[in-house]
């Protein structure tokens, strides 16, 4: 594939305002717009609609009006649109990237691996749903029973701000794939792609097969969980939203997918290769600037290494480097926003008092010309496996370190916590990898290579990770519902009820 130019960030024009997309058209929000901000510069670049329930109505009835005939477009139709959209998704990734980089603070090179892969699921799904309905049916006595998969209709999807790119192609691709139409809210923290994408989305799609409603989660969010309209809900984000959607779903008895926190062990056996240990051991409590829900962040060192592997962990933490988002070499960038970097602050505080060490890290540092942003240290934190800090998710680039000598007290470690979402093993000795690997209690056991995505890999959490699994010819099953047809050939003969 040849290489785009890369795309320097003063050329990024984004759009003096971005409006609710719904029917194929951008419209006026009622109730004004809100502003998207820069979190590593404070600086606005543009704005978004504030949506409410008057704008998730019209989305709503728009996607019911686009579902008749969307549904009964052909997979190969279907397929063929969703290779468009990838094929729209590439050719316009670089210009994406930027806009995503400046609008979440998140390092730019992080983004070609996350384009790669919201590239791939819309070529994925394009490519399943051809083989996903091949048949069990088959003649029965005097018959034939025909069994069928059906789209579940008008799906509310809501993302959060993290990884804005991916979360949408999680989201949109298996959903149009098998059938349904659409009404996305992305998060108001970090949308400025995804309302780009989407509007190059809309103008592939049908009308209203695909409606987006940004604004805030209280308001467009709530407004569309509440939504009689709504055939399924599929929700990424808080333990805590998490729950208020599955509830709701509950009440209109309706399906719902959630994929909510983690607190993932990352699990160092003796035998590994220290240095190499090390290195994917930051990487995985430190990509994505620490604001991922999958990442590596209770790191349990047997007890032969520990002295060793610790003090090598924190001299290729102190290598990190912190910097402008936008500078390719940066590997930290900013926070989110001030009220993130605050509860990370606070947790390193909840720490020291419960007794943690804080062995590296624990600061917000300034970034030359960037004095707004919120950058802080990779975290290092000597901690006892029942603190709050190696219990509770942090969400910011910190991780917490523990020894162990049994491998039986490290699954008991590992798995003791509430979520069950991701899992790392480092070993040589397969019999050690494996037999850990099928006693961990989560949903992606990556093993010696931190969040190895594949694709057709099944997504999603144990516990209070969540409830179902995407990214993987699953989610197909999660956006359908099947019906069964029982035809014999003609009528029982007159008398048979006797
Ligand atoms: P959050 O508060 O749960 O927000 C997620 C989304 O839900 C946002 O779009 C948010 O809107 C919306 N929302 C908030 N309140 C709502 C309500 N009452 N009704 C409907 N929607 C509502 O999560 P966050 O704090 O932004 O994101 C961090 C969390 O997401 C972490 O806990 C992390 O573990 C989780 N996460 C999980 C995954 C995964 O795949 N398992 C991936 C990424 C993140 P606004 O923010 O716009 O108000
Ligand atoms: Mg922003």
């Amino acid at each position: 594939m040849e290489t785009l130019a890369p795309i320097h960030p003063n050329t990024i024009e984004f759009a003096e305002k971005y409006g609710p997309i719904i029917n194929g058209e951008i419209v006026e929000p009622i109730n004004g717009y809100i502003d998207a901000v820069n979190p590593a510069t404070g600086k606005v670049l543009s704005k978004i609609g504030r949506c409410g329930k008057e704008e998730v109505n019209q989305a709503v009835q728009a996607a019911s009006t686009a579902l008749p005939a969307w549904s009964n477009t052909s997979i190969e139709e279907r397929s063929r649109l969703l290779n468009k959209i990838a094929d729209v998704l590439e050719e316009n990734q670089e210009r994406l990237k930027m806009m995503e980089c400046l609008d979440t603070g998140r390092p730019l090179h992080e983004f070609d691996p996350d384009y790669k892969l919201s590239i791939y699921q819309f070529r994925y799904f394009a490519s399943a749903i051809l083989t996903y309905y091949e048949g069990a049916s088959h003649p029965v006595q005097n018959g034939y029973l025909l069994t069928k998969k059906e789209p579940l209709g008008v799906c509310g999807q809501i993302i959060p701000w993290n990884v804005p790119m991916i979360m949408t192609a999680f989201k949109l691709a298996p959903a149009l794939a098998a059938g349904n139409t659409i009404v996305l809210k992305p998060a108001e923290d970090a949308c400025l792609s995804v309302m780009e994408f989407t509007k190059l989305v809309a103008d592939i799609l049908p009308k209203g097969v695909v409606n987006v409603v940004p604004g805030y989660g209280v308001e467009a969010g709530q407004a569309l969980i509440d939504h009689p309209g709504i055939d399924k809900l599929a929700f990424t984000g808080s333990v805590n939203v998490g729950r208020l959607v599955g509830k709701t779903a509950g009440e209109k008895i309706i399906p719902v997918t959630l994929e909510l926190g983690g607190k993932s062990p990352h699990i160092v056996f003796p035998d590994v290769d220290i240095d190499r240990a090390v290195e994917n051991a930051v990487f995985g409590f430190t990509t994505f600037n620490g604001q991922s829900c999958i990442l590596g962040t209770r790191i349990l060192i047997h007890d032969d290494i520990y002295e060793t592997f610790v003090e090598k962990l924190i001299e290729r933490a102190k290598q990190v480097k912190i910097g402008p988002p936008t500078d390719r070499s940066t590997r930290l960038g900013s926070i989110i926003s001030e009220k993130q970097a605050k509860r990370i602050l606070h947790y390193f505080e909840i720490a020291k008092k419960e007794g943690a060490k804080i062995l590296y890290g624990g600061n917000r540092v300034t970034v030359q010309g960037h004095e707004h942003g919120y950058f802080i240290e990779p975290t290092i934190i000597e901690a006892e496996p029942d603190m709050r800090i190696a219990q509770e998710e942090i969400f910011g680039p910190a991780a917490t370190v523990t020894r162990w000598n049994d491998v039986n007290e490290v699954i008991k470690i590992a798995n003791d916590v509430e979520y069950g979402l991701a899992a790392g093993i480092m070993t040589n000795n397969l019999e050690n990898a494996l037999q850990t690997a099928n006693k961990l209690e989560a949903g992606s056991v990556w093993i010696n290579s931190y969040f190895n995505f594949q694709s057709g890999a099944p997504f999603g959490g144990y516990k209070n990770s969540g409830v179902g699994r995407e990214y993987s010819k699953e989610a197909l099953d999660a956006y359908s519902q099947s019906k069964s047809i029982v035809a014999a050939y003609q009528l029982p003969p007159a008398g048979f009820f006797k």
